[in-house]
């Protein structure tokens, strides 16, 4: 099997996985990421306790890449610190517009370096980086904080 048959498979399999896509208990950060370009919504759900990424999941509806793109988004994040997180996310956005190529940088991406083939699809890349992006503005503390006092 070519490389790129793997990669395809294993997107596939993602999107069509409900293994990260469910609601979480006690999440302290809940943000909505939108792409309106293709109709994508997802809504991400962290749990952070000090400073780690306790648990994460996602619900929502779109189109194959951006589900397969934020079910690898959280296999690779869960059990990390923010700042891992956040490292990730980064190489991850640059990656998928090309202004990382270099393989040792790009490791710590792991299965989500599936994506590196679609950053010459510009309306695919908006949907893949949705999740990413979502992560980041969650992760900046944008997103709604639960457990803050009325
Ligand atoms: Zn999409």
């Amino acid at each position: 099997m070519r490389i790129e048959q793997i990669y395809t498979k294993l997107l596939a399999e993602h999107s069509h996985s409900n293994r990260n896509k469910h609601h979480i208990e006690n999440p302290t950060t809940v943000l909505k990421g939108i792409n309106p370009s293709c109709g994508d919504e997802i809504e991400l759900e962290l749990r952070e306790k000090e400073g780690v990424i306790e648990d994460a999941a996602f619900t929502g509806i779109g189109c194959a890449f951006s589900q397969a793109s934020a079910s690898v988004m959280i296999d690779l994040i869960k059990g990390k610190t923010t700042d891992a997180a956040l490292k990730i996310a980064d190489v991850f956005l640059r990656m998928i517009t090309n202004k990382i190529t270099d393989g040792e940088q790009l490791a710590v991406l792991g299965t989500a370096l599936a994506f590196r083939d679609i950053s010459h699809m510009p309306a695919r890349v908006k949907c893949a980086v949705l999740p990413w992006n979502t992560l980041e503005s969650a992760l900046n503390n944008e997103g709604d904080e639960l457990n803050r006092d009325p």
